[in-house]
């Protein structure tokens, strides 16, 4: 069986195509500047990567031209595109009633219309790329992938905030969570490695946003993302959690719109707002290594919040078998793994700081050191497989 699997951003689509008897990636790209003028990136393994302009009007020229190059007879990797069996479409959000992985039809559409206002930057674009598949392949299954679903089962007192509950009723604001595919399936893995489906799993996603999620018994109880994907730790350009005044007060003092005081929070803070050298972990890495002080603060504030959270989780979920690394920064970035995992053996979290330098990048490792109580695993994360899979099974 044969699945594609869409991620659509607003002048982005990505996609990959899975053999899923064999769990093989046969082929991959993606296509930028869609509704500028266009660029195709097209990868099969074994062939000759392949890069050319083309003109993307709109996401269903880019999926038109995805579908040409997957059956072409050169750069191609399928006959026909009737050999695939269904789509699956990557949603940063579900709201609150698309709570499971789901086929998509007029109702499901119409329900993603109604919530774009949740997630006004993914949505649009993610339902334009949708409507364009549903176009261009009329006669297969799309699934809609969210990933807010994972956090469905967490219980009120974890999703609903401490403000008038009226407005939660009205405007539906309370914590969602985000990354849910990506924490979904390394704590899956986790506790495939422990033996334990029912274990106790902190899941560190730390790419350029990143969140932090507690699992127990294979379901999410509670995650640092929350509303939008602005809550949490510090990242890239994100601010994370903070004083909710500081941002009237921001408004005040600096005489800024909501939305400029917006765009400072989600674009000029976190890593780059902190060193004021970049959004990019490396670029910070590096500068503090050099010595630079604002660097060196940035790292020490997302060590420090890191920390905070996995120490509230362990509390909130009594205990802990398992801390699990993944993403850009988590599954790489062996120093800033080891600067959180320090001082931690109270919980019983404690690594092998050797291992932990010498793990393959991007690969899986178990970092623990010998006898610890609480495992710690780099496990590289892979959405699309998982929505390759619920797609599967939705369809088969
Ligand atoms: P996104 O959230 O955009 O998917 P990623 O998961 O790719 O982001 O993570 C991007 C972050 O990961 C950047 O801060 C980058 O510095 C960091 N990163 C990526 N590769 C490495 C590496 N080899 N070593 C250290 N950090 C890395």
């Amino acid at each position: 069986m044969k699945i594609l699997v869409v991620n659509a951003g607003s002048s982005s689509l990505k996609y990959q195509l899975f053999d899923m008897d064999t769990e093989a990636v046969l082929a991959k790209g993606l296509c930028e500047r869609i509704g500028i003028d266009g660029i195709i990136t097209h990868k099969c393994p074994g062939k000759d990567n392949y890069k050319a302009s083309v003109a993307f009007p709109d996401h269903k020229a880019a999926i038109e031209c995805v579908l040409s190059l997957l059956v072409d007879k050169e750069k191609g990797v399928i006959g026909s595109v009737d050999e695939i069996s269904a789509v699956g479409h990557r949603f940063a959000h579900g709201g609150e009633k698309l709570n499971k992985s789901a086929i998509l039809g007029d109702q499901e559409l119409e329900y993603l219309e109604s919530i774009v206002g949740l997630n006004p930057l993914h949505g649009p674009p993610a339902i334009s790329g949708l409507k364009a598949c549903k176009e261009v392949m009329p006669s297969v299954n799309h699934v809609g992938v969210f990933d807010t679903s994972y956090y469905s089962n967490m219980e009120e007192h974890a999703y609903i905030y401490p403000i008038p509950y009226e407005l939660y009723e009205k405007h539906k604001i309370r914590r969602y969570g985000f990354h849910g595919t990506s924490h979904r399936y390394v704590a899956a893995k986790a506790a495939e490695v422990l033996g334990n489906k029912d274990a106790k799993i902190i899941t560190c996603h730390l790419g350029n946003g990143s969140s932090i999620t507690a699992t127990v018994n294979g379901k999410a109880v509670d995650t640092s993302m929350g509303f939008t994907p602005q809550d949490g730790v510090p990242m890239g350009t994100r601010s994370g959690a903070l004083d909710p005044t500081v941002v009237t007060f921001i408004q005040k003092a600096e005489g800024l719109t909501a939305e400029e005081a917006d765009k400072i929070l989600n674009k000029e803070s976190g890593l780059l707002g902190i060193s004021g050298i970049s959004s990019d972990c490396r670029d910070v890495s590096i500068a503090a290594e050099e010595g630079n002080p604002r660097a060196q603060l940035a790292l020490k504030i997302l060590v420090h919040h890191i920390k905070k959270l996995i120490g509230s989780y362990v509390a909130e979920m009594n205990g802990v078998d398992a801390l699990v690394f993944t993403a850009g920064i988590g599954e790489n970035d062996a120093p800033i793994r080891a600067a959180v995992c320090r001082e931690m053996s109270f919980l019983g979290i404690e690594i092998d700081e050797e291992v932990n330098a010498k793990a393959p990048r991007g690969s899986f490792a178990d970092i623990s050191k010998a006898g610890a109580k609480v495992k710690t695993l780099v496990i590289p994360t892979n959405e699309e497989y998982m929505i390759a899979l619920d797609t599967q099974n939705l369809t088969k």
